[in-house]
């Protein structure tokens, strides 16, 4: 189940940064672990209250948590090569550091969400880029199929595990011998502004910190290999156009066995012939003569399954739209369908048979009689 970070935080999505911000301040000085020793879930739940400040507190991340929700930060970031740190890194994170006993610095710990000082640190750059990219598939939809939902297999051409090296990259690891296994150097470059030091990622091991004693020879060392999968995707029905399906992992495979990106199949429902859509209901025109409108009739008329009884009550007028229960698209979330709704036009002939305009000349007189 996904976790609803505003709700860890008791505010609204529509909250500024600064009432998330004194949202946290004020729950995680109530659950520090340090101030309750003998609550054991305190801890569990500060942990959460911290996962969900880092990633509302972090416009980027939110925006993405906003669209994706929390799976999103499941490896440590939405893989789309954004900054910062996902959720996922938190376990890796260590509060100890932060005094018992009144010492601990909320607006220390407060600035690593909320954009003030850095947690860079090797370890977490490395999750972050040896994670496999998002794909994203575009397929075109009928409204038939929206109608009944459907199954259907795409294949997709992608980075994938490298099966010799089961996507390590070779065998024998040992550490890098230009960083020492950090999988950073430290650089110092002379300019006409003075020296700077900087640290780059070492690329003795793109920095990973190892290096292989034999690179796999299939992948040459990625641990991927472009491979071609078939993937069978169930578009539920209902589903609205430009919705994105997510299929957990089915996006490219991560750098030297790094954790896999999701797929993204983002839907475009194809415009139809007889149908317009509003939401859940149907909408169709269909033409009449003005003996049926004046009459009443009982019609066929098309629907995404086959076909339906239409009935015309007599004294139907132009413009007039006829609901037909449930006729229309299934819910998305939940069941019964929407409805159908029939707009009627009053076709007036432009060419009359002889025998047609005699018989209208009668019923013009008899109504002339009338009302004199
Ligand atoms: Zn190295
Ligand atoms: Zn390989």
């Amino acid at each position: 189940m996904e976790k609803d970070y505003y709700k860890v935080l008791g505010v609204e999505k529509s909250a500024s940064k600064e009432e998330i911000k004194s949202a946290y301040k004020r729950l995680a000085k109530k659950y520090h672990p340090d101030l309750n020793k003998d609550d054991p879930n305190a801890a569990d739940k500060f942990k959460e209250l911290n996962e969900a400040a880092s990633v509302l507190g972090d416009d980027q991340k939110r925006q993405q948590y906003d669209q994706f929700g929390a799976d999103a930060f499941k490896y440590g970031g939405a893989g789309a090569g954004h900054g910062g740190f996902g959720a996922g890194d938190f376990s890796g994170f260590d509060f100890s550091g932060f005094g018992s006993g009144g010492g601990f610095d909320f607006d220390s710990i407060f600035d690593t969400f909320f954009g003030g000082g850095g947690m860079g640190g090797s370890r977490r750059r490395r999750t972050r880029s040896n994670r496999g990219n998002d794909l994203i598939y575009e397929m075109s939809i009928t409204l038939e199929d929206v109608n009944k939902g459907l199954k259907k297999k795409i294949k997709v051409t992608k980075n994938s595990v490298c099966e010799k090296c089961e996507g390590k990259g070779g065998h024998g690891e040992e550490n890098c011998s230009t960083c020492h296994g950090s999988g950073m150097v430290r650089e110092t470059r002379r300019t006409p502004f003075g020296i700077f030091q900087t640290t780059t990622s070492c690329r003795a091991c793109q920095g990973n910190g190892v290096n292989f004693k034999d690179v796999c020879d299939e992948c040459q060392g990625t641990g991927r290999n472009r491979a071609s999968k078939t993937i069978e995707v169930s578009i539920p029905a209902g589903i609205m156009d430009n919705a994105r399906l997510r299929v957990n992992g089915e996006g490219e495979a991560g750098y030297r066995g790094g954790p896999s990106g999701d797929l993204y199949i983002l839907i475009h429902v194809e415009p139809h012939e007889v149908f317009e859509r509003d939401d859940d209901d149907l909408l169709m025109k269909i033409d009449i003569n003005f003996a049926q409108a004046a009459l009443g009739d009982k019609i066929k008329i098309p629907t995404l399954d086959g076909k339906a009884n239409l009935k015309i009550p007599a004294g139907t007028q132009p413009g007039d739209v006829l609901k037909m229960k449930g006729e229309g698209l299934k819910h998305l979330h939940g069941f019964g369908h929407g409805d159908l709704l029939v707009h009627i036009n009053v076709e007036v002939p432009t060419k009359l048979s002889k025998k047609q305009e005699k018989l209208l000349k009668e019923l013009q007189s008899l109504w002339l009689k009338e009302e004199s």
